[in-house]
């Protein structure tokens, strides 16, 4: 692709701050234009939103996300060396790049976009990546502050997120992700791409609210996968033994088999289930 703007290359970029890759901070950093244009388009209409960018990195994707014209763009970046080739890019595009140097689990995603619509786009540090995305869409408020999340994960990550029931990969995210959010894979990306490369592929998922989930108390949805995906190969019945020990009871009050496993259950199953846990165990 030809340049997106007229800043230097990123790997001049990089070479000129010193920025060698570090492990402890999850960076692989995406020099193809190609891809971050890619990711860019694929986190839907910018204009008249803010976008947050979680580890900015030298600024791949964020110079992606303001070339395909975001209105602004906030992206909180916890190495201290990439701010000067951030504050490049600000310069290059005034008022529309604020950079926030810190730790993302530590900063609160509403406070620093002030309030106005948000869309989240990254290429998510590995080591804290999950994490982040079970905070965004386990937040007491629904609707949430969001309108979309794209997001790049190691491929199993994404399998995880998107897994339907009676897959390998089906478990605790897939039922949270898939009760509140509506979405999935959209494509995946070599380590080739990366510099320096991962061990593992990479997968851009994208994921938008479901504007009304089932009625179901949180803590006790965590709970319930939390215990049948903890022993996923037992049934149900045995499984669940440890929240409550009418456990077979509550499975039948929601219509479930207690000689069922975990991962044939769907997310109404598991909503069910949480909401008869709950209606005898509140928290
Ligand atoms: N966005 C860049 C790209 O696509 O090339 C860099 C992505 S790299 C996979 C992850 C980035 O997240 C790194 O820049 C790293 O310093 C940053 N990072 C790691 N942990 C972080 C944290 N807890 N909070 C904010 N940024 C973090």
């Amino acid at each position: 692709m030809a340049q997106i703007d007229t800043l230097p290359p990123l790997r001049e970029v990089i070479a000129t701050h010193g920025l060698n890759a570090k492990k402890s901070l999850g960076q692989n950093f995406l020099l193809d234009l190609n891809l971050t244009s890619r990711i860019a388009r694929s986190a839907g209409n910018l204009e008249d939103c803010t976008v947050l960018e979680i580890g900015p990195g030298p600024g791949g994707l964020t110079r992606a996300l303001l070339a395909a014209g975001a209105k602004k763009v906030v992206a909180i970046e916890k190495d201290t060396r990439c701010l000067p080739a951030l504050a490049e890019i600000s310069d290059h595009y005034p008022g529309r790049l604020e950079v926030i140097e810190g730790d993302a689990l530590d900063i609160d995603p509403v406070a620093v976009t002030g309030g106005d619509k948000v869309r989240i786009a990254a290429n998510l540090p590995y080591n804290v990546g999950t994490q982040l995305l079970i905070n965004w869409i386990t937040i007491p408020q629904w609707p949430p502050f969001w309108l979309s999340l794209t997001l790049m994960f190691q491929k199993e990550v994404g399998e995880r997120i998107a897994a339907q029931p009676g897959s390998k990969a089906y478990g605790r995210l897939g039922v949270l992700a898939g009760w509140r959010c509506k979405g999935g894979i959209l494509f995946d990306i070599s380590p080739k791409a990366f510099t320096p490369p991962p061990k593992v592929t990479s997968a851009v998922v994208h994921l938008t609210p479901n504007a009304s989930p089932l009625p179901c108390d949180l803590k006790a949805l965590e709970r319930v996968t939390a215990a049948a995906f903890g022993q996923r190969r037992k049934m149900l019945r045995a499984s669940l033994k440890s929240l409550s020990p009418d456990a077979e009871t509550l499975i039948c009050e929601a219509g479930l088999k207690p000689t069922a496993r975990a991962e044939e259950i769907d997310i109404a199953g598991f909503v069910a289930l949480a909401n008869a846990f709950n209606s005898v165990h509140p928290d």
